[in-house]
C-alpha cells in the first residue's frame, strides 16, 4: 500500500537554476504514473526528490501520509531502476539480485526465496549463475528490475529504464513492465521522454515542460483534450498539425481561413471561437483526422482544401504525406493504398469535429 503526495514542490539548484517549479501530484496506491516531457523539463529531478536522492527546495513530499523531506533515501522503502543498469560486473545474476538484501541482513532462506521469486517473475531463472556480460541488453534490464522487486518496496521508481534498449526490445520490455505492474499491484512512477511509452504504460500521465506541469490526465483524455498547444504537439506521432488562420463570418456561418484554406467551423465550436472573429487563431488537427478526398468522396466542399504534396514517407501500413498550403504545413496519415505523388495537388478533407483551437499568444486551448 502506498500513496505518494507531492505538494507544491520546487527544486532550485545553485546558480538559481529552477529545475522543478511548484509541482503537485497526488499518486494513489497501485497507480502507474508516468512523468513525460522533453529533455531538461525536470522529470528526473522530480523522481530523484521522491527517491530522496535530491533535496527538496520548497514544498513537501509524503509517502503514505508521512512527510519524507528529511527521511534518507534508504529509509523511504522505495526502489529505483535506472537507465544504466549499474549491475556489479564481477557478480553473478543471483548475487546481483541478492546484494541489497544481504546488505540489509536478510536471512539466507529469505534471500533465496525472494531472488528465486523475482527471477521467476522476470523469466531469468536459467540465467541466475551467469555474469552480466553474458546477458543480452534485455536480460540485464530485467536483472536491474529484479533488484528492485526483491526488496518489495512500497513504491517503484523508473528513470528512463528502456532508453538503452533497441526499438524491438523496448516494445517487448514495455509489455513486460505492464504485466509486472498487474502482477505486483504496486505503485509505480516512471520517467520517460518518449510519449509512446507514456501513453502505453501510464494509468495517468504528467506532462512537464520547463519544470512546470502542463497537464495530468489519463492517456485518452490527454490525446483528445490537450490543455495547450505544447501538450497537443508533444503527445501523438507524427505530431499534431497547427494551422494559422483567421475566423471569418459569412452568412451566419464561421470559417477558418488562410491562404489556400477555407474550412467551415461546425456549429458546436461556434461559441468558443466567437471571441476570435476576424482575428488570428491556431487550429490543431491530428494527421489521422485529415483524409484524401479519394477515400472520402461524400465529404462536403466546406471541409475540403487543395494542397500540394511536398514529400511522401511510406511507413509500411500507411504513408505520411507532407503538404504545404500557403504559409501552413500539414502532415497527413493515409493508407498505403493512397497513390498521391510528390508535386501532385490533392484534395484534403478535414474532420472538423476533431479540431482544437488555441489562442495564438498564450497557446492555451480554447474550450
Ligand atoms: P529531465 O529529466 O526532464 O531531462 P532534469 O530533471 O534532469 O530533466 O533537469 C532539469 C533541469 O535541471 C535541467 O535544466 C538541468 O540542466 C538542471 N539540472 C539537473 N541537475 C542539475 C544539477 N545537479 N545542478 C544544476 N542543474 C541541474
Amino acid at each position: 500500500m502506498a500513496n505518494v503526495t507531492i505538494k507544491k514542490v520546487s527544486k532550485i539548484y545553485s546558480g538559481d537554476i529552477v529545475a522543478v517549479k511548484d509541482v503537485s501530484i497526488e499518486i494513489i496506491d497501485r497507480e502507474f504514473v508516468v512523468l513525460v516531457g522533453p529533455s531538461g523539463c525536470g522529470k528526473s529531478t522530480t523522481l530523484r526528490m521522491i527517491a530522496g536522492l535530491e533535496t527538496v527546495s520548497e514544498g513537501e513530499i509524503y509517502i503514505n501520509g508521512q512527510l519524507v523531506n528529511e527521511v534518507p533515501a534508504k529509509n523511504r522503502d522505495i526502489a529505483m531502476v535506472f537507465q544504466n543498469y549499474a549491475l556489479y560486473p564481477h557478480m553473478s545474476v543471483y548475487d546481483n539480485l541478492a546484494f541489497g538484501l544481504k546488505l540489509r541482513h536478510f536471512p539466507q532462506v529469505e534471500v533465496d526465496r525472494r531472488v528465486n521469486e523475482a527471477a521467476e517473475i522476470l523469466g531469468i531463472t536459467d540465467r541466475l549463475q551467469r555474469k552480466p556480460k553474458e546477458l543480452s541488453g534485455g536480460e540485464r534490464q530485467r536483472v536491474a528490475v529484479g533488484r528492485a522487486i526483491v526488496r518489495k518496496p512500497k513504491v517503484f521508481l523508473f528513470d528512463e529504464p528502456l532508453s538503452n534498449l533497441d526499438a524491438k526490445l523496448r516494445v517487448q520490455m514495455r509489455m513486460e513492465l505492464q504485466k509486472l505492474h498487474n502482477r505486483l499491484q504496486a505503485t509505480m512512477i516512471y520517467v520517460t521522454h518518449d510519449q509512446v511509452e507514456a501513453l502505453t504504460l501510464g494509468d495517468r500521465i504528467v506532462v512537464m515542460k520547463d519544470g512546470v506541469i502542463q497537464q495530468i490526465a489519463d492517456p485518452v483524455s490527454l490525446y483528445e483534450s490537450p490543455v495547450n498547444k505544447f501538450v497537443a504537439g508533444f503527445i501523438g506521432s507524427p505530431p499534431s498539425n497547427f494551422l494559422k488562420g483567421k475566423i471569418i463570418p459569412r452568412a451566419g456561418e464561421l470559417f477558418f481561413r488562410d491562404e489556400g484554406i477555407r474550412l467551415k467551423i461546425l456549429k458546436q465550436h461556434h461559441d468558443k471561437v466567437h471571441p476570435y472573429v476576424n482575428q488570428e487563431i491556431v487550429m490543431g488537427i491530428r494527421p489521422e483526422d485529415v483524409y484524401d478526398k479519394l477515400f472520402a468522396q461524400a465529404a462536403s466542399e466546406d471541409f475540403t482544401i487543395t494542397a500540394t504534396v511536398d514529400l511522401a514517407e511510406p511507413m509500411g501500413s500507411e504513408i505520411y504525406l507532407y503538404f504545404s498550403a500557403g504559409r501552413n504545413d500539414l502532415i497527413v496519415r493515409v493508407s498505403n493504398q493512397d497513390t498521391a505523388q510528390v508535386n501532385q495537388d490533392v484534395q484534403l478533407v478535414f474532420d472538423m469535429s476533431k479540431v482544437h483551437f488555441f489562442d495564438p499568444k498564450t497557446e492555451v486551448a480554447i474550450l
